[in-house]
């Protein structure tokens, strides 16, 4: 079956809009998807017909809601291979979850420990490690890359020793678009008894992971960037892991039994998720991964990667135009700059043409040192995306060019 991308975009109430007097043309995918009118509506059809909090009521609507949203958590855990259901933990999002780990370790690190992270992490998942490191002593490493925006792999392995407690990378950079060979990290990391988490926040929307198959110790997604609501991520963890970790916060639902002298703590997944959760956006994440597996992800992918070719021939015929990230292994995102024009005005120029994409240090400021630059340019496709409206996006980085330079 073709990859119809015109019936697709009917799907999508907000790609019918236009901005500034002109269609919109939305490349900023890998800040946030947009979302399909399915998916809207299944917010909008919890809270008119069966609003009611979860797993505590014996009510009607309380046993309606709670199946829902346990039912997506299913959904969650079969998408990505996962062996239970209770090893996805329901979070608000990439930034929770990893924050989670980090506090949790910070009860299992000890002085001189070892944490490695990569070059090209998101400011999400350098700080929490930092602040980890001066609560516990543990030291932190950096795996480097490359000016093609590859990690140097035998730098890694020269990094790994005993001492390696954690590994923290990201599947894809969100920066540069560079898929890492995650397995491959995995792998080595284990042969030291080290634990990894990869933020997956740039990947899921783009192939399926099978946590299975990598034998990932923690996994970590938004659903904001696959086309679900914002507020609402998963922390994925190895049952092992999970129980071996402190529980994040206090609160109700988290227990099993409390009293002044001693509470005991909730059997996973409900160990980790005290109070009331995004009951809502958990129902809406699952109908997100239903409303993707439809369309089907080798076909997402494919055409993706025909919409980054078509784009990246095109940009690179402007003269002056650099792009980072030039992995043979990369997602549908072109980070750029033209020589002697600043990122930031040629992100307004093609606002003004309808074009949203975004510009600055997209929270990847140690990237931005290794190339010597302020920030790029960065325009990030989906499925949804049209080679029409990159000829559109084309034409305005020419216009901003002419008027600035
Ligand atoms: C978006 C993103 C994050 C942060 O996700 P939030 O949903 O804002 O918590 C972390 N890492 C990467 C690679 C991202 O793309």
């Amino acid at each position: 079956m073709a990859f119809d991308v015109q019936k697709i975009r009917l799907d999508f109430p907000i790609l019918q809009r236009k901005v500034n007097g002109y269609p919109l043309v939305y490349f900023d995918n890998a800040a946030t998807s947009q979302k399909p009118k399915i998916v809207i509506d299944s917010i909008v059809d919890y809270y008119t017909n069966y609003n009611a909090n979860i797993h505590r009521g014996v009510h009607s609507l309380s046993q309606e809601a709670t199946d829902a949203y346990e039912n997506a958590r299913e959904k969650i855990k079969n998408h990505f291979n996962a062996t239970h259901a209770h090893e996805i933990i329901f979070t608000s999002g990439t930034t929770h979850s990893i924050n989670m780990v980090a506090s949790g370790f910070s009860k299992l690190l000890h002085k001189g420990d070892e944490i490695i992270v990569s070059a090209m992490e998101h400011h999400s998942n350098i700080v929490p490690w930092q602040m980890l490191c001066e609560k516990t002593g543990a030291i932190l490493k950096v795996i480097p890359m490359n000016e093609d925006g590859n990690l140097i792999l035998s730098e890694y392995d020269t990094l790994l020793s005993e001492n390696t407690k954690l590994v923290f990378v990201n599947h894809v950079s969100n920066a540069l678009g560079t898929i890492n060979p995650i397995k491959e990290i995995i792998e080595k990391a284990h042969k030291k008894g080290a634990a990894v988490l990869i933020d997956g926040a740039q990947a899921t929307s783009h192939f399926i992971p099978d946590f299975q198959e990598l034998d990932v110790d923690f996994y970590v997604t938004s659903a904001h960037k696959m086309c679900g609501p914002t507020g609402v991520g998963i922390l994925y963890g190895k049952s092992d892991w999970l129980n071996k970790l402190p529980p994040y916060q206090g609160g109700g639902e988290m227990i099993k039994e409390v009293t002044f002298e001693k509470t005991t703590y909730a059997d996973l997944p409900h160990k980790f998720e005290a109070g009331t959760p995004n009951i809502a956006g958990g129902i809406a994440f699952g109908v997100a991964i239903d409303y993707l597996n439809l369309l089907g992800f080798n076909d997402i992918q494919s055409y993706e990667n025909e919409l980054l070719n078509y784009a990246t021939e095109q940009l690179l015929e402007i003269e002056g135009l650099r792009i980072y990230g030039t992995s043979s292994e990369k997602t549908a995102v072109i980070s750029f700059n033209i020589e002697g024009i600043h990122p930031y005005d040629i992100g307004t120029i093609v606002d003004k043409l309808g074009v949203a994409i975004r510009t600055g240090h997209h929270c990847t400021q140690p990237i931005m040192d290794f190339y010597k630059i302020p920030g790029t340019v960065r325009a990030s496709f989906a499925f949804y995306n049209t080679k029409k409206e990159i000829d559109s996006f084309i034409e305005a980085v020419k216009k901003a060019k002419i008027m600035l330079s």
